[in-house]
């Protein structure tokens, strides 16, 4: 057998190449934030929206729409700048000038990604974050039906922008308020006005986005087929969404809403089974669904499961409806077969 080699490397020189790569990567950062400057429009305005581990407020910023605490470690890798632009040409220079120094890109709207993919990578190599944040205003058109809605806004916020102007206006999106409309319009979007109206991606009718050259489009300009992969297709594969134009729905000023709760027992097993059947016959104007979940019962750490029927329905009276089996010409009870009436 061959004896290996040994090579005895003085401590000295470690040290230097340490100081070297060191030198070397802080280098990179500055040449990196230079090139932000110099390819904003307004490059007083970028140097404002850019946070680097120098600045005090860096962790807070990262952290304010991290909404999956397993990806919040220290361990997770962190952004080597985070950027929250106020204008499309710091979404441009971002891309332009990671796409010069190497770096990963992340985009972040609300921060609700099941995976972190909007802040973090999986990779050892440096990534910038472009946070939407700041970019969130939203312009309805009451007449026309319809809103601009820039990513960095919220569900809850066009939510209660479309409820300001019109009380007969909805949007049909998700439930949670704190999802951003950048990662959910892109990703599909259902919600509870999904069997009248389909997904939130269905009731887009133009956007603005930055591709990866930097060029800004609209629907015209990136052609039908790249309008159809981002509403679905998961907007960072193809981009920067930057804003949505969106169609809004008819809903009446009054609407039920209830949720029925039942432990797992036989009775909730015939529940699910008869939703199943009857849940997608039922009148459009009537939405149940059902969550079933796990719960700890007792001090011995047993678990158990209840089923949580959640409903809404576009109008003022509910019960009338529910009476009607959809199975049955509509002459025997949905609710009372199932159980329903039995508290
Ligand atoms: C508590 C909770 C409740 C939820 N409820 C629902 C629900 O009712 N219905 C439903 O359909 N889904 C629901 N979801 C799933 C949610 O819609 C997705 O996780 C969605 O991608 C989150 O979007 P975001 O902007 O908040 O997340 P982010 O983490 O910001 O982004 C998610 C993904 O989209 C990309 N992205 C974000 N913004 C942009 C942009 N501007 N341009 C290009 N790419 C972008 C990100 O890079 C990432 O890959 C829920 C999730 C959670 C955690």
């Amino acid at each position: 057998m061959k004896p290996q080699s040994t090579i005895i490397v003085p401590s000295t020189l470690v040290l230097l190449l340490s100081f070297q790569l060191i030198a070397a990567a802080a280098d990179t950062h500055e040449s990196f934030l230079q090139c932000l400057s110099l390819h904003s429009e307004n490059s007083t305005s970028i140097s404002k929206v850019i946070y680097t581990h120098y600045n005090s407020s860096y962790s807070s910023v990262l952290e304010l729409t991290l909404q999956n605490l397993r990806f919040s470690t220290p361990a997770t890798p962190k952004p080597l700048v985070i950027i929250t632009p106020i204008h499309v040409s710091h979404i441009q220079a971002a891309i332009k000038c990671s796409q010069k120094y190497g770096m990963q890109i992340r985009v972040r709207s609300g921060g609700h990604d099941y995976e972190g993919l909007s802040f973090r990578t999986s990779y050892n190599s440096p990534f910038v974050i472009i946070d939407m944040i700041n970019l969130s205003s939203i312009s309805i058109d009451v007449e026309n039906k319809t809103a601009w809605v820039q990513v960095g806004a919220t569900l809850g916020q066009l939510y209660y922008r479309i409820a300001e102007k019109s009380p007969n206006l909805a949007f049909p999106a998700g439930s949670c308020p704190s999802v951003g409309t950048g990662g959910h319009i892109s990703g599909g979007g259902w919600g509870i006005l999904l069997r009248k109206y389909g997904l939130a991606a269905d009731n887009i009718i133009d956007a603005h986005m930055i591709d990866v050259q930097g060029r800004f489009l609209d629907r015209k300009s990136m052609g039908e087929d790249l309008f159809w992969a981002i509403r679905g297709g998961g907007g960072a594969s193809f981009g920067v969404i930057v804003a949505w134009k969106i169609k809004l729905v008819d809903v009446p000023s009054t609407v039920t809403v209830f949720t029925v709760r039942r432990p797992w027992d036989q009775i909730a097993t015939k529940l699910v089974h008869r939703w199943q059947h009857v849940a997608h016959k039922l009148p459009e104007d009537l939405f149940i669904m059902v969550f079933l979940r796990s719960l700890s019962s007792g001090t011995e750490g047993n678990r158990t499961m209840e089923a949580i029927f959640q409903s809404l329905f576009l109008g003022g009276e509910a019960a009338p409806l529910m009476q009607r089996d959809p199975d049955c010409g509509g002459k025997k009870t949905v609710m009372k077969r199932a159980g329903f009436n039995q508290s």
